[in-house]
Formats: C-alpha cells, structure tokens, sequence
C-alpha cells in the first residue's frame, strides 16, 4: 500500500507539459508561446489558490533572486506559530492554514500536481447507538504521527475516515481531460500572459506588434516543465512583467513592477467580500506606536478582530484578489491578463474555511480567535500576543528607546482593509501604507 503510494508520487514528479515558444533570438524575448490546455488549465488553476496556498507553495522554492508576496509570508508564519491557547477552537489554526477554494477538488485534474493541499479528511462514529454517531472530528495530518485510524472516544469502536467536499455539484472526471477550457483548441499565449484560442491573425498580428523585421530572426523552441518549474513561474508571474522571456532565456526585461504606488488606484466599490467583513467589525481600532524621531511606524497593537481579518488574507484566492477586490488591476500585472481572459469563462469563489453543514465550524460566534486578546502587529505584519516579552524584542529589533515612542490611536475601515490587503501583497512596508494617512500631518 506504501509503496504503490510512493511510486504514484514519483510518476506525478515526473509528469511535464510542453509548449512552444516562438522567440525572437536576436531581442532575446519570447513573442508568444502555443500551447494546449494542459498549460492553460494549469495557469488558470493559478487564481483559484488560496494565497495562504501561494506562499506556502513558493516557500519551497530556494531560488532567491525573485522575491514574492511582501509580508503575506510573515502573516503566514505568525500563523503558524501562533498560540493555540488564543484560537476558538484546536482546528482554527489548521482551517486557516489550509484553505481551500471552491475549485479545490475541480483542479485535482490538472496534468500536473501544483496544490498539494492534502483533502480533508474527518473521522466520524457509525455506531448507530453511540452518542456520538455522525459527530465528525477533523483529521489533521501531522509529520510523524499516524492519523489513519481512530477509536470513537465514547463507544471505543474503530472510527470511519471520511472526506469532506465543498462543492456538491462536482463530479470526478478521468484524469488528462480539461479542467478550465477546451482540450481541443490550441492557444496563444503572450509573454504578458494574455490568453486567446489560437488563429493565425492573433498570430501575425503579434509577430507584426513586435516589430519583426527579418523573420530569420524567430525560433521555435520546445520547453517542457514538471510541476516544480510550474511553480516557479508561477512565482516569476507574481513578480515580473515578462515570465515568458524569464523562463527561456533567464532574463528580466523589466524589473519588477512599482505597483499600485499608494494603492489608491482601486475601485472601493467592486469590493464587496471585504466590505462584509469589515462592515461586520467596522468600529476596529488600532493603538500605533510611531517613532517621535523619524516618524516612523514601528508596530500596532490591536484586538483579536484585527489580527483574524489578517489572517483571512490567507484565505483568499488570488483571482478573487484581482477580480472582486482589484478589479482587474492589482499588483500582479501578469495575472491581471490572465484573469481577463478567463473572467467569463469560469466563476472563482473564495471559501475562508467554510465547512458544509454537517460538520463543526471550528468558529465560536463566528470567530476564530478568542476574543479578549491583545496582540501586536508589526509594519511587515509579523503578529504575536502582546505581552512584555514581546514588546522588549520589537523594540530590542527595531533598536528604538522607549522615550522615542509616541502613540496614536487610529481607526480601521474598508479603505484601510483594502489598502492593506494590497500592501501585504508586494511590499514589507504593509501598515505604513495603509495607515500613514491618518497620522501624517
Ligand atoms: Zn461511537
């Protein structure tokens, strides 16, 4: 049983797309690349990830040279260690740092693996006289502990292990068949990561947009990725304009993109997901330390409704980012393409770790922290509960006295929440951003 498990992974490891690229070898740049839906599919699934997802994913990669995400991945870490004594309920922690989309078991079929997002798994008693039939228990995988079976804690039978699927509409289909778009059509695919069916006047219409001047001048190349290199380019798509010409030919054409400046750019209205969320908690307040010297922002202290709007960043799928909350405009201009070419096509819901009915929402009153606590929020959103010890090391780090300090108190609306969700994205600056408005004078 192991060993057919371990020879499964090794043939998913080896598993690879192709495509062609053509490329202008004299520019060094790709001018479009041909693919089919294997690669489509793959690069549409990338808007369904959770971002919470996205970093853990990319954290594997060891190449330095791009840098992703700003402080989402020190809101992922405070994550992780966060104390579970401040959490509703012993599974808050594993809901919120393993999200999953509504399109999470839709994109079991891509070719290749990219989510490795384990499915969840409950245990539940089926003996029809104990008092806990149809109670179900999160199965959580821990490294190194042997979870795969469990006796009911009431009757002292063996427990039935269960999976949870969040979209009942959703049927398995034989894996190698299309996720997203047609495995028919062949397309196009710029090196801005627009996306088309191919014809040959998008083709020609390309060639000509990019000056060719001397057709000797184009090659066609033939690349191939596992899910590893897969990955990578997801990271290069979230951090360069170019991902194409990077993947051939290992060049940045153009840096990585100053983004959104202020992140005033955005439209408050299209966002309605986060709206509902900090409509429900809209009187948030935050205590903000500056520095008297400098001027500078050196951490907050906030309330535990603060700190699990946070978190809740993680939960939110990359395409909803960019559709629902950007409109189209984030910082990810790559991805922005590719969102406007598959935005009609098929719809992409964010599910923060919602259960279906039957099972134990791990929130109490609809809250995944308890309530009560106090926490400190640094400016690269590094977060932990706010006591001595944690006060001395911010200040110990960020090598300020305490005479230098001043406090301010300041108010945390959509605006604020939107900002902020744009600053984790690409910058370690992330309170600074959204919040300098309100004390600089
Ligand atoms: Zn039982």
């Amino acid at each position: 049983m192991k060993g057919s498990r371990i020879m499964a992974d090794t043939t998913a490891k080896e598993a690879k797309i192709s495509m062609k690229v053509i490329v202008d070898k004299v520019k060094k740049r790709v001018v479009y690349a041909e693919a089919d839906h294997t690669f489509v599919d793959i690069l549409f699934s990338f808007l369904t990830l959770p971002m919470g997802t996205i970093v853990r994913l990319l954290g594997k990669h060891d190449d330095t040279e791009l840098e992703v995400l700003g402080s989402l991945n020190n809101l992922y870490q405070s994550l992780k260690n966060f104390p579970e004594c401040y959490l509703a309920t012993e599974d808050s922690k594993f809901m919120l740092l393993n999200p999953r989309s509504l399109s999470y078991y839709h994109t079991k079929n891509l070719k290749l693996k990219i989510d490795d997002t384990e499915p969840m798994k409950y245990f539940g008693c089926r003996y029809h006289l104990c008092e806990n039939v149809n109670k179900f228990m999160l199965c959580k995988n821990v490294p190194g502990k042997d979870f795969s079976f469990r006796r009911c804690g009431s009757c002292n039978l063996m427990m039935e292990l269960t999976h949870v699927y969040w979209d009942s509409s959703y049927s398995f289909v034989s894996s190698g068949a299309s996720v997203f778009v047609s495995d028919i059509e062949t397309y196009i695919v710029t090196d801005d990561l627009c996306v088309e069916p191919y014809t040959s006047a998008i083709s020609i219409r390309l060639l000509a947009d990019f000056g060719i001047t001397d057709m000797n001048h184009l090659e066609e190349r033939s690349i191939e990725m596992s899910s590893y290199q897969m990955l990578h380019f997801l990271k290069t798509a979230l951090s360069i304009v170019y991902p194409l010409t990077y993947l051939v030919f290992s060049i940045i054409k153009y840096p990585v993109r100053e983004l959104l400046g202020d992140g005033q750019d955005f439209t408050v209205d299209q966002c309605s997901l986060l709206k509902k969320d900090v409509s429900a908690c809209s009187k948030m307040r935050l205590e903000v330390s500056l520095q008297k010297s400098t001027g500078r922002l050196l951490f907050a202290e906030a309330k535990e409704d603060f700190v699990e709007f946070l978190f809740g960043f993680l939960s939110i799928p990359l395409g909803t980012i960019i559709g629902t909350l950007m409109n189209g405009a984030s910082s990810f201009s790559c991805m922005d393409n590719v969102y406007k070419s598959i935005s009609n096509v098929f719809p992409l819901k964010g599910v923060p770790a919602r259960l279906s009915e039957q099972h134990k929402d791990p929130r109490i009153d609809g809250s995944l922290l308890k309530h009560n606590g106090m926490f400190m929020v640094t400016d690269d959103l590094k977060i932990s509960p706010s006591n001595s010890s944690s006060t001395i090391d911010i200040l110990k780090t960020l090598e300020v006295l305490p005479k230098d300090i001043e406090r301010h108190e300041v108010s945390f609306g959509l605006k604020e929440g939107l900002i902020m969700l744009n600053a984790s994205l690409d910058s370690c600056s992330t309170l600074t951003r959204s919040l300098e408005h309100q004390f600089k004078k």
